[in-house]
């Protein structure tokens, strides 16, 4: 057997997702990616002594919101916690987070691999605060030096921790795509890994097929994409079964992804939970989330991105592919809907939102929002196709009209005569024509080269400049060839 294949990986998530909300989570300094560095700071965020938080009721609102639509408990009473270490971006010398008694535990996520449905659980859902962020790219004008920017440090996070569910890197990436559009349906954070307001770090290990017990972990901090969390975890897992063949002990361990010379390396042992002396924060009186308020969070999840691909799947005879498709970007999905809603067939739809809208939002960049055609606009497009009033590869070359010139599609059609010749008396001379100067064709189709037919078939839609049924030219022309 290939070493490989003796052995299963156990991999868990922690993700970190910065929630949107207007202010931070416990000043009223705002929370705001993108400004120059330290604009948005106060007493409280800095650490200053004596300055005292203040709870952000919204974020808690969020958070709450998340842990439900994440089938979590959430729990009546839960409480903050000082995680103390000493790290530049980190002024007060520890994080308000919450440790023994989080916001939520208990939750689980369905999602699809490979066409196949997994569950993993999420052990807990908990609030904390973000740190800064430190600038190693040098003082402005200087060689070197070292920025602190603390408009990020207070900022309000969720902390979402799967259990050791995942069994492949590939599993792990397709847990994270569905954990993200989930997020993302909530409204609760613009979870862009670009802007760092999403955050994963992956802890893996690897034993022997049909063991049960775990070996020691390596835990891959910060990797800051979906495509190198997988590769990362593809190398540390082909590290740590090349050492268990080698008869060497795994260490536990936290590495760093390394883009650059695409491998994990070492950072520091890894801490206990003791070396954080964790300890409850004194400035906080414990959250109370009472029932009313979970009933309404539960109330205002909406369809989460896993059962509305099953439903495409199922209401819409769609392949799983195709549906998870359409439905990772919510708005993708609703525009997608509205189109079968206006008439369209849903596998006609599907092809032309997943092949053609799609194609022009990502060359343009445009989010759905920004797509020029409406789902009606569109909808009058492809019934022209359907009917036959223009043909399908008319119809790609007046979507490009409508989205340059913001134009109707009849209109388009009209002013570019761009109809399909359709009717028995304006095709049937043209046919005449084809075959009459393309007599050697002819005589060879009747003596038995049927491959002629589709040469002659390009000849009619070359004459009619494409504007030829093509059904009604098939049916003429193989009368004219009867003859
Ligand atoms: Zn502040
Ligand atoms: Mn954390």
């Amino acid at each position: 057997m290939n070493p490989a294949e003796a052995y299963e990986a156990v991999i868990g998530l922690e993700i970190h997702v910065q929630l949107k909300t207007h202010s931070k989570l416990f000043c009223a300094c705002r929370n705001r990616f993108g400004d120059p560095p330290n604009v948005h700071t106060c007493p409280v965020c800095l650490g200053m002594p004596g300055a005292l938080p203040v709870l952000n009721g919204a974020a808690v609102h969020r958070a709450v919101r998340t842990a439900v639509a994440l089938g979590c408990r959430v729990n009546h009473r839960s409480r903050f916690a000082r995680k103390n270490y000493f790290y530049p971006d980190l002024p007060k010398g520890y994080q308000i987070s919450q440790y023994d008694q989080p916001l939520a535990e208990n939750g689980e996520l369905p999602f699809y691999v490979d066409g196949e449905r997994h569950t993993v659980g999420i052990e807990r859902v908990h609030l904390e605060e973000d740190a800064g962020k430190s600038v190693h790219d040098g003082l402005p004008g200087t060689e070197d030096g070292a920025l602190v920017d603390l408009n990020r440090c207070g900022v309000p996070l969720v902390e979402i921790v799967s259990a050791h569910d995942l069994r492949s890197p590939e599993a792990a990436h397709a847990f994270l795509m569905i954990l993200r559009s989930t997020l993302r349906y909530l409204s609760v954070t613009d979870a862009s890994m670009e802007e760092g307001s999403l955050r994963c770090d992956a802890n893996v290990s690897v034993r022997r097929r049909g063991e049960a017990g775990l070996n020691p972990k390596t835990e891959i901090k910060n990797v800051n994409s979906f495509r190198f969390v997988r590769r990362a975890l593809r190398f540390e897992i082909e590290h740590q079964v090349g050492r268990l063949e080698a008869g060497q002990p795994l260490l536990q361990s936290t590495k760093l992804w390394d883009e650059r010379s695409d491998r994990t390396v070492a950072m520091r042992s890894k801490e206990e939970a003791r070396d954080y002396r964790y300890f409850p924060e004194p400035d906080l009186v414990p959250i109370q989330i009472g029932e009313a308020e979970i009933e309404a969070a539960v109330g205002s999840v909406p369809e989460l991105p896993t059962a509305r691909i099953e439903r495409f799947r199922d209401a819409f005879s769609l392949p799983l592919a195709d549906a998870a498709t359409l439905v990772e970007d919510g708005a993708i999905a609703d525009y997608f809907e509205a189109l079968v809603a206006a008439g369209v067939g849903p596998s006609e739809a599907s092809n032309w939102v997943r092949v053609r809208v799609m194609r022009w939002l990502n060359e343009r960049g445009w989010q759905m929002s920004e797509f020029p055609v409406t789902e009606p606009q569109l909808a009058d497009l492809l019934r022209a196709a359907r009917v036959g009033t223009i043909s399908v590869a008319t119809a790609e070359e007046v979507l490009a009209k409508m989205i340059a010139t913001g134009q109707t599609s009849e209109k388009i059609i009209e002013d570019e005569s761009l109809r399909q010749i359709s009717r028995d008396e304006d095709l049937a001379p043209l046919v005449e024509q084809v075959l009459r100067s393309h007599q050697d064709e002819v005589a060879a189709f009747r003596a038995g080269r049927g491959q002629v037919f589709g040469f002659l078939m390009g000849e009619i839609m070359k004459a009619s400049h494409g504007k030829a049924n093509p059904e009604l030219a098939k049916t003429l022309l193989s009368a004219g060839l009867e003859e």
